[in-house]
């Protein structure tokens, strides 16, 4: 019996640590000191993820002189930012109607030019400050398996051009060119993207604190806000002997930058943005023969266009990262940890994972983790800054958070510093989405939500529907996708 428990805990994956990518970089731990006492800052930013630190680099490259302070409850690269699939989306996090009935539809068209312009400056950033985040210029290939799903992606590009896409750069594919891109089996068509790109999230993430600190900001890791009020943040500090302490950073400016766990903070409002569960496995390394025969030869992100999202990226050390919701919700807007999945979750993604590329071998899984992403009860995205008391708040990015982190940063570092630029003009500045309901409708809600997605997947998927299930329909507009 002990030599069959040892056997399955041998064969199975590393589970949660926060990601495979932060583990690999050796950074899934504390490095840097928690706030030792009272302090006063110029900028206090909360969160070192991607919003955050974009924001603190945004900030000292046009204030130099500012003293910027970033407070991080965890670790660099804790939440989202160091466990996502690490694709530089070109999506505006947004309901482009819905934005349009807020800010106009010429507002929302140059908006969307911004996000995949976007793009090209993080590149162009990374390279600039000596940041090695294996990032490369991939595409997206968005794959359908049923006639419904193909008829969806013919009505997301004409959607997507609308908005500000080039029509000549968004295609449909057919099923043989789909194919010769990625052989995903049962593929009948795609919609390709080539300006998504793609990178490491840990290195990038860790890079970019790195080269905020070389700015001058100081990250104080350890370092929980507790409650924000304007100009006053308190703060709940553990060192690494865990002793606690209480501290106050007296600060002008103070931009929270804390995504999906937003709602967990003192002063801020608690329904705003809730957590929903994104889960990776990501494999062992596939040799040449391996990827030969499965027939994914580019570098191209992959995503499958049925109802419930699943994603994959080829990592640049040739293996598979890929994900979807797994459990979708924790009740009262928990928060995930470490990111430990249950096996089930592993189980459902592998599964997938061979679904689209049967030629793969069996337990092929080396890790997985999942966290939150931070989801609007309209799936919008937001950025508000109040110049009269200085706080400034983002979020909302709904799982296509790379890119939006950099440009929401953007915009908060703009106002804040009174810049006149495309960053500060960016329509969802002052965005307010409607607050989730309470619990337990919530609870309720987003799970039968996914489970009305799931039964629509399975029902498109072995009935070979033509057309796109009612209870997807039913289920969207619930949500508020619709
Ligand atoms: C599994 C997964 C896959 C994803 N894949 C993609 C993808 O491929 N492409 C894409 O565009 N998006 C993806 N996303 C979404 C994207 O990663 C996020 O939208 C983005 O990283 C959000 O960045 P952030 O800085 O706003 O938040 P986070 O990275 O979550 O950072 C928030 C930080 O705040 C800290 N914090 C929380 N509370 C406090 C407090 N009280 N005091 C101090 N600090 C606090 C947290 O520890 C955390 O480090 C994915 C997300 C997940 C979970």
């Amino acid at each position: 019996m002990a030599a069959m428990k040892g056997l399955a805990k041998a064969l199975a994956p590393r589970n949660g640590e926060v990601s495979q990518w932060m583990v690999h970089a050796g950074a899934n731990q504390r490095t840097r000191p928690p706030l030792d006492g009272d302090e006063t800052a110029d900028v206090c930013v909360i969160g070192a993820g991607l919003t955050g630190l974009w924001a603190a680099y945004r900030i000292l490259t046009q204030r130099p002189d500012a003293k910027v302070v970033v407070l991080e409850a965890e670790h660099v690269g804790y939440g989202a930012s160091g466990r996502n699939d690490g694709w530089l989306c070109t999506t505006m996090s947004a309901n482009p109607e819905r934005l349009a009935a807020f800010a106009g539809p010429d507002a929302v068209v140059g908006f969307q030019r911004l996000m995949i312009e976007s793009t090209s400056r993080i590149l162009d950033i990374l390279e600039l400050e000596g940041i090695d985040a294996d990032a490369q210029r991939s595409g997206h290939l968005s794959v359908a398996r049923t006639q419904a799903a193909l008829g969806r992606l013919k009505e997301e590009r004409e959607h997507m051009v609308r908005w500000g896409y080039s029509p000549e750069r968004v295609r449909l594919l057919d099923a043989d060119q789909t194919r010769q891109r990625i052989a995903v089996r049962g593929a009948v068509g795609g919609l390709f993207d080539p300006d998504t790109a793609k990178v490491n999230p840990a290195l990038m993430v860790l890079g970019l604190a790195k080269a905020v600190e070389r700015l001058g900001a100081r990250i104080f890791e350890g370092s929980r806000a507790i409650a924000i009020r304007p100009g006053r943040v308190a703060v709940a500090t553990a060192d690494h002997a865990h002793a606690r302490r209480a501290a106050t950073v007296a600060s002008r400016q103070v931009l929270v930058c804390t995504e999906a766990y937003s709602g967990g903070i003192g002063g801020m409002p608690a329904r705003r943005i809730v957590p929903v569960n994104s889960s990776i496995v990501m494999t062992a390394r596939l040799d040449q023969d391996q990827w030969r025969r499965i027939g994914w030869d580019g570098a191209e992100c992959f995503s499958d266009a049925a109802h419930v999202f699943t994603y994959a990226q080829r990592t640049p050390d040739g293996r598979i990262a890929i994900g979807g919701r797994g459990k979708a919700y924790r009740f009262a807007s928990g928060t995930p940890g470490l990111g430990a999945v249950d096996r089930g979750t592993i189980t459902a993604l592998e599964r997938r994972l061979r679904e689209y590329f049967p030629a793969l071998p069996e337990r092929l899984i080396e890790h997985a983790w999942c966290g939150s992403i931070g989801v609007t009860r309209d799936w919008c995205a937001f950025v508000h800054y109040s110049p009269a008391t200085g706080l400034g708040w983002a979020g909302g990015y709904a799982g296509h958070g790379v890119t939006s982190a950099f440009v929401a940063a953007h915009t908060l570092a703009d106002r804040l510093c009174g810049l006149d630029s495309v960053y500060a003009r960016a329509p969802w500045l002052g965005y307010r989405p409607p607050n989730w309901e309470p619990e337990p409708i919530r609870w309720l809600g987003i799970r039968g939500m996914y489970k009305l997605f799931a039964v629509a997947d399975r029902h498109e998927e072995t009935a070979r529907a033509a057309k796109t299930s009612t209870l997807a329909r039913v289920g969207s507009r619930l949500a508020g996708l619709g």
